[in-house]
């Protein structure tokens, strides 16, 4: 019989597979090293044993204890999987910008998740950093892990992937591309592959809004260059002691619309389903396309799963709001494509401003429609409200047909987006768009500016 005497020892030997599409206007060999078919879908699992066992090793983690550690998922994932089978307790803390899926499956496999804000600095103390620093410090017999801190992170994969992509490749392996979030990864293997062979090349992907790259370049730690970013898992707004910058080569950044977009291509054009990483990753690669000959083996690394990214990279919703789809705009319709189902909010003529207030709050919009018995007669906007109100407080108690100014202009929902947006001007915020069937919707200054690509 052949088993494994549990889910751990699964960990690791993932394949390597060759890129036969995503990569072709690269004059090389690249290989993917696919680390999906670890047991927690991502080659977090790896670090994850070797830091607990570590830290039972130096008896800072004892039998019954919490682990706590303040994660993007993927290492919660991994540090699941072995409390699971080790018998201890887990709370992951995990940002707000991380994909819903990836609480949802902490939780599944019998995590506590605590979820704290992204936009604040790291030393505030609602940040994830500072919680999960500060439930460590309170929870008895825990034990707080600190991934972008903690050494056996990198070991790990100086012991497992570097070795393992090192004997894959017959030792033939040139460069080494991959994303960097702790460093973990390209600290660990690239330590490992230039003990092995010094001229190997180690390239770091870095995202748009994080500091890697002009740190490496220059040794300036920029505040300037941290910024929000939808690309998950690689750039950080710290330097974490586990990317050692000695062992990497040289960092390109990808933008985030670029990462998205290459995360779909990998599954259609390789049948690769990973994350948003990997379509970073990828555009990197082709981004350092002129330091590849034709006899390298280039190899990259897919860090997680495409199933934690089904309602973000995946899902056309949400790459639409972002301008991520290269859609053809050339309609009024196109522009309000991913909110035309919703119905469209009215105030009439005879209602209080205090609604009119009340519904801008209630569903976040900056102008509405006036109608009465006739149509559309008028309309409200933020700035006309707010004028109003400084030159008479009792505004609210008024009816809308005092204060509206003029009515939308009205297009076909085919009128060309150039004749669209001529429409508007300082006078004018909005223009409407007749669906027919007496169904009309709305097109803002803000859904014009997000149909710019
Ligand atoms: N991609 C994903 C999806 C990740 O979760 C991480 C870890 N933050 C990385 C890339 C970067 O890997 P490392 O932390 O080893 O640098």
């Amino acid at each position: 019989m052949k088993y494994a005497e549990n889910i751990l020892e699964t960990i690791g030997n993932t394949p390597l597979v060759k890129l036969n599409k995503v990569t072709k206007e690269v004059d090389a060999l690249v290989l993917a090293k696919v680390e999906t078919f670890n047991p927690g879908n991502s080659v977090k699992d790896r670090m994850a044993v070797k830091m607990i066992e570590d830290a039972e090793a130096n008896g800072l983690l004892k039998p019954g204890g919490t682990i706590i550690e303040g994660t993007s998922g993927n290492t919660g994932m991994g540090l699941a999987l072995v409390a699971i089978v080790k018998g201890y307790k887990l709370i992951c803390v995990i940002s707000d910008k991380q994909s819903k899926e990836k609480t949802d499956i902490l939780r599944a496999v019998g995590a506590k998740v605590i979820v704290c804000p992204t936009d604040v600095e790291p030393t505030d103390p609602r940040s994830y950093y500072s919680v999960s620093k500060k439930l460590g410090e309170e929870t008895p017999n825990s034990w707080y892990v600190n991934q972008y801190d903690n050494p056996s992170n990198s070991i790990a994969h100086y012991e497992q992937t570097g070795p393992e992509i090192w004997e894959q490749t017959d030792g033939k392996i040139t460069h080494f591309v991959v994303g960097v979030g702790t460093g973990g990864t390209i600290s660990g293997v690239g330590k490992y592959l230039k003990e092995k062979n010094p001229n190997i090349k180690i390239w770091g992907v870095d995202t748009y809004g994080s500091v890697f790259k002009k740190y490496h370049e220059t040794g300036i730690f920029d505040e300037n260059e941290i910024y929000s970013y939808s690309t998950e898992g690689i750039g950080e707004d710290i330097l974490p002691k586990n990317v050692d910058f000695s062992l990497i080569d040289g960092f390109t950044k990808v933008t985030d619309k670029d990462a998205a977009v290459y995360t779909r291509k990998i599954a259609l054009e390789e049948g690769i389903f990973v994350g948003n990483s990997a379509g970073s990753a990828i555009k990197g690669l082709l981004q350092l396309k002129e330091h590849f000959k034709p006899e390298d083996v280039v190899v990259v690394l897919f860090h997680d799963s495409g199933s934690r990214y089904v309602g973000k990279m995946f899902n056309d919703d949400w790459m639409r709001e972002r301008g991520f789809l290269d859609e053809d705009i050339t309609k009024a319709e196109d522009v309000i494509k991913d909110h035309i189902d919703k119905p469209l909010v009215i105030v009439r003529t005879e209602e209080l401003v205090s609604h009119a207030i009340e519904r801008m709050r209630k569903f976040k919009i900056s102008q509405i429609p006036v109608v009465d018995i006739n149509g559309f007669v008028g309309s409200i906007d933020e700035t006309n409200l707010f004028q109003s109100y400084v030159t008479d407080k009792s505004i609210a108690d008024k009816p809308i047909r005092e204060i509206m100014g003029k009515p939308y202009p009205i297009v076909m929902a085919t009128a060309a987006i150039e004749d669209v947006s001529k429409l508007f001007s300082k006078d004018n915020q909005a223009v409407l768009v007749d669906l027919g069937n007496h169904k009309f919707h709305i097109i803002t200054k803000y859904d014009m500016i997000g149909s710019i690509k």
